[in-house]
């Protein structure tokens, strides 16, 4: 079989001048994207008994040589979304438009020249390898999938890749056992950078490693940002991970967008009671900063995706909860006196400078029974 004539690709990261400087280009525009999972009960006639509404009308744009972080607790919908924009997951309904193109229908042979330039880098460095597979045709095996690279071109395009993420190239033939699991993760991150990606999803890329690790693969992701004009979504429930990477952030509740704003904006000034409940919980390293912080304990469950609260989703936990809070849903929107480009989906906003007052378990019980709560109730809980 004739060796297939090595292609040549774009530059990383596409158009991008080489340099993390974030563009008002969108890139990628998520419009109203909903993802439900049916769940279904019998055994040969197998019938629909509900869906979990994992993520719900979720409009978002991603700009090119951003890094996008999306927070929020497990269950959120983080993850689904993640595999929704890139097409692992079809979606119930919406678009998700990449370059211009909606991608959300295409088939799976359309959709090629778009896995090129999209890849996902997982959470798990230790499930996400086959151990039974060396090194070199792990990373490689994008190149021989879309036709890339074959035999000695393959092997010396992953070598280079090796070098780029801090691997030595001479350890091409190990198996993935033979790593430590910071060196699998950078293993992960030369595979999602084989066939030089416009944009990187990626999924809790450091929640399984220890602390020293995960500062060690923040800084290749950065570095290799700045070099090849990469655009990052980057999902992690670690705030201060979050807080350190991402050039705007979104905080998700129960499958939507409650808040979206630039890092240090939302850190500063965060405007949901949800987004304020989970900074106040983050850890400070500044001693003197964590004894002025106050901590606002969020009652409760998260509630069930299958049967989520009407009206806003969050004001069963929500100390700012009033009776119309369980009525109507709040839109998405910029808020008096708040810059352009801090979206918040809340009735009653915390101020700026409002300290945000945890409730009680009784006021959580009422909230949880829709019952009509009167406003001030939550203020005189303790927390
Ligand atoms: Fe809380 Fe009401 Fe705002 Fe929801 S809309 S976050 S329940 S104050």
């Amino acid at each position: 079989m004739p060796e297939p004539v090595p292609v040549e690709l774009p530059p990383p990261g596409g158009e991008t001048p080489p340099a993390h400087r974030p563009s008002a280009e969108t890139l990628l525009r998520i419009e109203n994207v909903v993802k439900h999972f049916p769940i279904k009960r019998g055994i040969f006639f197998k019938r629909q008994i509900g869906s979990v509404q994992a993520v719900e009308g979720v409009n978002l744009e991603v700009h090119r040589g951003e890094t996008l972080g999306l927070v929020g607790e497990t269950g959120c919908g983080k993850s689904t979304l993640a595999r929704c924009i890139t097409r692992l997951h079809p979606l119930t309904s919406g678009r998700v438009v990449f370059d211009g193109v909606d991608i959300s229908r295409l088939s799976v042979r359309q959709m090629r020249p778009y896995r090129r330039r999209m890849q996902m880098i997982f959470q798990d460095p230790y499930g996400s390898l086959n151990p039974r597979r060396r090194v070199g045709s792990i990373i490689g095996d994008p190149l021989a999938i879309h036709g890339v690279a074959e035999g000695s071109e393959r092997k010396r395009r992953v070598q280079e890749l090796m070098e780029t993420v801090g691997l030595n190239p001479e350890h091409y033939n190990r198996f993935p056992s033979e790593f430590s699991g910071g060196q699998r993760q950078r293993i992960g991150v030369a595979r999602a950078l084989a066939l030089r990606p416009t944009l990187i999803v990626c999924d809790e890329p450091v929640s399984a490693l220890d602390v020293s690790v995960q500062a060690q693969i923040i800084n290749l992701l950065e570095d290799l940002q700045g070099e090849f004009g990469l655009t990052y979504v980057f999902i992690a429930h670690d705030l201060a991970v979050v807080e350190h990477v991402s050039d705007r952030v979104a905080v998700m509740y129960l499958g939507k967008v409650v808040e979206l704003a630039d890092t240090a904006e939302l850190f500063g000034s965060p405007r949901h009671p949800y987004t304020a409940a989970l900074l106040s919980a983050s850890m400070v390293a500044d001693p003197e900063k964590a004894r002025a912080s106050h901590r606002v304990v969020l009652y409760g469950d998260v509630p069930s995706p299958i049967n989520p609260p009407t009206g806003c989703r969050f004001h069963t936990r929500c100390p700012k909860a009033q009776s119309i809070c369980s009525a109507e849903e709040p839109p998405l929107e910029v808020k008096p006196g708040d810059p352009a480009g801090h979206f918040t989906a809340c009735h009653f906003p915390v101020q700026r400078g409002e300290t945000l007052v945890g409730a009680t378990p009784e006021f959580h019980q009422a909230a949880a029974g829709f019952v009509a709560i009167s406003p001030g109730t939550a203020a005189e809980g303790g927390g």
